[in-house]
């Protein structure tokens, strides 16, 4: 029987869990808040009293913790032991969480000192991608530990994809959402355009979703209440992919345009735009809600 320690019991986490339960896997978890222990313990998660009790002899350990400081930090322990002196040589890290390219590296490079065998393996889908086990893994490391982790990986996931060594699950992960975060605020932008001009929500959606303007942004997550439904700007913009985490993901692409010195002018100008949108009310709204700043920021 593989078990499995689960460090971070939060928003994907706690359901992340829950499926490796379901799928036949012993699962210690541990959470700094008792709450949330709890809340995992009734899905079939046994509770440890910490992080390195839940490491201990497992033989996976999970981490999906907010930022690259906190995996780090939980990796290297501070008043007690960590996560990697707690568990047994030659253990799967598996870090979920989504953190900087060069923070993934420097987990890895510490994994592998310390004689264990480290992937990055941040996800997409949300919570309700966590909920329904459908999450996309994009993933980083020697192709024995991916192919070690995939039981794992597909009781949380549906599309799971090697990316190449260490850090490259959290590079592709932050090229995507570049991509994404830069598409929503276009098509935005578009829609607002159109409203000046006279033209309906629904003619241009007609016209873009079957034409060159298709995209994701716009088809599954139009930022218009009305062509899609399903889409938040339907639900007064609740999340969905809330706007303080597409800031933080374009963050760690500032980071990593920064350390690589590409001319992404692009992608720093959504960081900055969601980072100012998530300033404000857009922190808990749904990201596709920066129409709503392009709208008040329009001259009348
Ligand atoms: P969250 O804040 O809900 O959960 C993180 C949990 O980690 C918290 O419950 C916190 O108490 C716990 N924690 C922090 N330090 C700890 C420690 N040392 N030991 C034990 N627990 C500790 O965040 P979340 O929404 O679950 O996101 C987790 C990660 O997944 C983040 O990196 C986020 O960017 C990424 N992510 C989130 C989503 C989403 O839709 N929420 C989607 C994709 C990726």
């Amino acid at each position: 029987m593989t078990t499995i320690a689960f460090v971070g019991l939060g928003h994907m986490g706690r359901p992340m869990a829950a499926n490796l339960v379901s799928a036949g896997f012993t699962v210690r978890g541990f959470d700094l808040v008792p709450e949330l222990c709890e809340a995992a313990r009734a899905t079939g998660v046994e509770i440890a009293d910490s992080a390195a009790n839940a490491a201990s002899g497992a033989d996976i350990v999970v981490t999906m913790l907010p930022a690259g400081k906190h995996v780090l930090a939980a990796y290297e322990g501070g008043d007690g032991p960590g996560l990697l002196a707690a568990a047994r040589p030659g253990t799967l890290f598996l870090d979920c969480s989504t953190i900087a390219v060069d923070e993934a590296r420097a987990a890895a490079e510490l994994a592998v000192a310390a004689g264990h065998r480290p992937l990055d393996a941040p996800v997409s889908g949300g919570v309700v991608g966590a909920e329904k086990g459908t999450l996309a893994f994009m993933v980083g490391g020697e192709t024995a530990d991916f192919e070690a982790a995939m039981p794992a990986l597909e009781a949380m996931g549906g599309r799971i994809v090697h990316c190449g060594g260490a850090g490259l699950g959290q590079a592709a992960k932050v090229c995507n959402n570049m991509i994404l975060g830069i598409s929503q605020i276009a098509v935005a932008e578009a829609f607002v355009l159109g409203e000046r001009l006279g033209l309906s929500h629904q003619a241009l959606f007609d016209v873009a979703s079957n034409a060159s303007g298709q995209c994701w942004a716009l088809t599954t997550n139009c930022p218009v209440p009305g062509p899609v439904p399903a889409s938040p700007a339907n639900n007064d913009y609740e999340p969905g992919f809330a706007g303080a985490l597409m800031a933080k993901d374009l963050g760690l692409a500032e980071q990593m345009i920064a350390l690589t010195g590409v001319d992404a002018q692009l992608g720093l100008l959504a960081q900055r735009l969601y980072a100012d949108f998530a300033a404000g009310e857009g922190a808990g709204k749904d990201f596709s809600g920066i129409i709503n700043s392009i709208r008040a920021e329009s001259t009348a």
